[in-house]
């Protein structure tokens, strides 16, 4: 019989990345992954559908799913987001929870009211659990974080915790080592050099998005969407036509912004990115159009790709 000995250690599956809004999911799958393959902004709730992201290395596979962060549901876009967020939780070999670090040396009163929603939804899953206590980078006094672990470990009992900053990368190949340590043996669920499981073309709506996020104030941001309409490439270049949605009409002129100013920064950056993420030129051509009540569209919502959860096995 014929020994396959080099395929016995490895491990593989799947491993939930929750928290709330804000903590830095998206910047720790970015950062681990090494390409920006889930939007990231100032804002809490960017995060929309769940994005995966896949790390592979000689002797691993992660499958990360991003969800979008753990909040109320008052939309049926929230609810949406919130379903997307426990299904991860379903499905993981392990949860990492990231939690802002930087914000409850500040605020600690804010560890109740975000951890313990998360805590009840943790013990009816029972799955193992690491603590990602995130942005240390921003924490100027070192010896808050004992405390502050102390106060969250009072919600959390006897679980691993870890410092790491997102952001600059710092503790995270620890992190990662730990995972592995948890993962079952099994065969690779993707081929080796696939990031994510998110289409090239999503990503691209997701450019745009970030960067309405970015430039747009307040409220509004949420109550936008985006669409692709049209996707030609060829040796070189790449047109794309994207349709971004609005619900009201006052809410149209903000994004197209005065003389097209806001559409066009909006454009620009996006397309370079694209041009980055594509290795090719791209032409990017951005529609404004009033959908009102888009957030409360069962079926647009299901036809932008939110509210489905892919199947992973
Ligand atoms: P998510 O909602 O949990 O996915 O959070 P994001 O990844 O979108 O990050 C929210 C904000 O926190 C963004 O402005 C990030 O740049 C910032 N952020 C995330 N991780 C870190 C970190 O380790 N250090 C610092 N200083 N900022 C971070
Ligand atoms: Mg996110």
């Amino acid at each position: 019989m014929e020994a396959h000995l080099e395929d016995t250690d490895f491990k593989a599956g799947l491993v939930a990345l929750i928290g709330p809004p804000n903590a830095g999911k998206s910047t720790f799958l970015n950062t681990v992954i090494g390409e920006k393959i889930s939007i990231v902004s100032p804002k809490p709730q960017t995060t929309r559908t769940q994005i995966t992201g896949i790390l592979t290395r000689d002797n691993f596979q992660i499958v990360f799913l991003d969800t979008p962060g753990i909040c109320e549901q008052r939309s049926k876009l929230n609810k949406f987001l919130l379903r997307s967020a426990f299904t991860g939780l379903e499905t993981a070999d392990v949860v990492l929870l990231i939690l802002d670090g930087s914000l409850y040396v500040q605020k600690e009163h804010l560890i109740e009211k975000e951890v313990s929603p998360i805590v009840a939804r943790l013990k009816a899953v029972q799955k193992p659990l690491l603590i990602a206590i995130n942005k240390v980078d921003k924490v100027k006094n070192k010896n808050l974080l004992l405390p502050l672990t102390q106060e969250i470990l009072k919600y959390l009992p006897d679980q691993e915790f870890f410092y790491i900053s997102a952001k600059l990368g710092a503790g995270c190949n620890e992190l990662i080592a730990r995972i592995v340590e948890l993962l079952p043996e099994g065969q690779m669920l993707y081929p080796p050099d696939q990031i994510s499981t998110v289409p090239l073309r999503f990503l691209a709506s997701e450019l745009v998005r970030e960067k309405l996020f970015l430039y747009l104030q307040k409220e509004l941001p949420y109550s936008v969407a985006v669409e692709i309409i049209d996707w030609q490439e060829d040796e070189e270049l790449v047109k794309i036509m994207m349709t971004i949605y609005v619900s009201k009409e006052s809410h149209k002129s903000i994004v197209i912004g005065h003389k097209g100013s806001m559409l066009k920064k909006v454009g620009t950056e996006a397309r370079k990115e694209l041009e980055a993420m594509l290795n090719k030129k791209v032409y990017l051509d951005l529609w404004v159009k009033v959908k009102p009540k888009w957030t409360e569209n069962e079926s647009f919502l299901l036809a932008l790709g939110l509210g489905k959860n892919e199947d992973f096995f």
